[in-house]
């Protein structure tokens, strides 16, 4: 087999099989296969696309560069969600305690805070003490007692993703549909669930733009991961303004908390109990998604998701103690308050524009290397479609010293909208496909 080959098969629009890709795919990681012959081959498929079957064997050449969560002897249902990405989207902080009360499993493995949108890792580290680089034993030993455990991806998780991410960063080939399908999934079949549920994000503050495309990506990660054996529910929700009221690592934890004591913000609650009703149905718990709401709903009500969450970051190394303490009150001294410059109604907020402000903020990074601060970010105190007079706080912003404040105070500003109207109500879950 030669790898030029392999490039000009799928230059011509081929279909490759297994063993042609496992060839590029494996030789790249053993070093006999040269990089650039495999961006060669990105490229092509950037613009020649792949067949289902071809994203599905994809995936699985990926999967199997590395290592697989084992969580065999362990008892299930194991089902996990997995957002796209977008900015105070902290619904795994809530959902995963919540499903974990209703008896579903919960393996997750999440990630760290990238470019506009925020992390569940360095959310959950902003917790003093909280550890999220587990041994696969605390895995199945946490998930055995809690119900659930939070840890990020090691060395070993998909090494084949690590190495084409870093050369599509560098290539212009990350906005493949196939190569996100086969990059994202392929991590997630690694953690062990059986059933996943993907919020696939759209608009200005995801990293789908468009409708189009966001159901492009969804229709793309059920029907992939349905041809790898798995049952996938793709939920499009909308990410045009920031999730709840807090952006922030800390921030989010707090509006978590507030979540599980039933005082969260309408949005995000709509959004947590939509996604955890659909892996209840995904886990076998519930026949279909109402009667998974109200599962959930109660799970919450009754305290049991809120004492779960307590008992994970106990268990996972995090301090109670100063979690209470801090709440509320961990707020950098650098800040100020953003006012509307106009009276009238808050058209919209734009969260790409809040996400990358953040950034500077000190709530994400721009490298991997980037430290992010627990105590910066936005408290929102108006949404889109509220009602203000010239002057009225929007938000108070936090930052990690004057610069900070001074790089995000534009885009701030250019953040929202007004009208002199309302603006019409956007629904916040756009789409769904089930393959259940
Ligand atoms: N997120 C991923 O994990 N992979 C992609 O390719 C894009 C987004």
């Amino acid at each position: 087999m030669r790898a030029v080959d392999i490039i000009m098969k799928k230059r011509d629009g081929g279909e490759l099989s297994r063993a042609e890709m496992s060839f590029l795919l494996e030789g790249y990681l053993a070093g006999s296969v040269p990089e650039y012959q495999v961006s060669s081959w990105l490229m092509a498929v950037f613009f020649k696309g792949m067949t289902s079957v071809e994203t599905a064997e994809l995936t699985d050449v990926m999967l199997r560069s590395g290592r697989t969560m084992d969580l065999s002897g362990l008892a299930g249902p194991f089902v996990d969600k997995h957002s796209t990405g977008g900015v105070g989207d902290k619904v795994s902080l809530v959902l995963a305690p919540m499903v974990a009360a209703c008896g579903v499993k919960v393996p997750m493995m999440s990630g760290r805070a990238l470019g506009h949108t925020g992390g569940t890792l360095d959310k959950l580290e902003s917790i003093p003490g909280y550890r999220t680089a587990l041994s696969e034993a605390e895995f199945r030993s946490f998930i055995e007692k809690d119900g659930f455990a939070m840890t990020g991806q090691t060395a070993q998780t998909v090494p084949a993703d690590k190495r084409l991410y870093a050369l599509r960063d560098v290539t212009a080939t990350v906005e493949s549909i196939p190569l996100i399908t086969a990059s994202i999934l392929s991590k997630k079949v690694a953690e062990g669930a059986e059933a996943l549920v993907f919020d696939v994000k759209s608009g200005p503050g995801a990293f789908m733009k468009t409708r189009a495309k966001a159901e492009e990506l969804a229709r793309s990660l059920v029907g992939t991961g349905t041809a790898m054996g798995k049952r996938i529910v793709g939920v499009i929700s909308d990410m045009t303004e920031p999730l709840g009221l807090k952006v922030g690592n800390f921030f989010e934890v707090e509006e978590a908390m507030d979540c599980l004591e039933g005082s969260g913000p309408e949005d995000l609650m709509a959004l947590t109990y939509r996604l955890g009703a659909w892996m209840l149905v995904a886990g076998g718990v519930a026949r279909e998604v109402e009667e998974g709401e109200r599962l959930c709903r109660k799970a919450l009500r009754s305290g049991i998701a809120r004492d779960l969450f307590l008992a994970n970051v106990e268990r996972q190394g995090g301090s109670l103690a100063r979690l209470f303490e801090l709440r509320g009150k961990m707020r950098s001294v650098h800040a100020y308050e953003a006012l509307a410059p106009t009276g009238g109604y808050i058209a919209g907020i734009d969260a790409y524009k809040l996400g990358l402000a953040g950034v500077y903020l000190g709530v994400g990074r721009d490298t991997a290397a980037d430290p992010v601060y627990p105590d910066v970010g936005f408290i929102l105190e108006k949404k889109t479609g509220a009602q203000v007079v010239a002057g009225e706080l929007l938000a108070r912003v936090y930052g990690k010293d004057p610069a900070s404040l001074e790089a995000a105070k534009d885009l701030v500003a250019s953040a929202y909208a007004f009208a002199s109207s309302p603006p019409p109500p956007r629904p916040l879950v756009i789409g769904e496909i089930s393959a259940l």
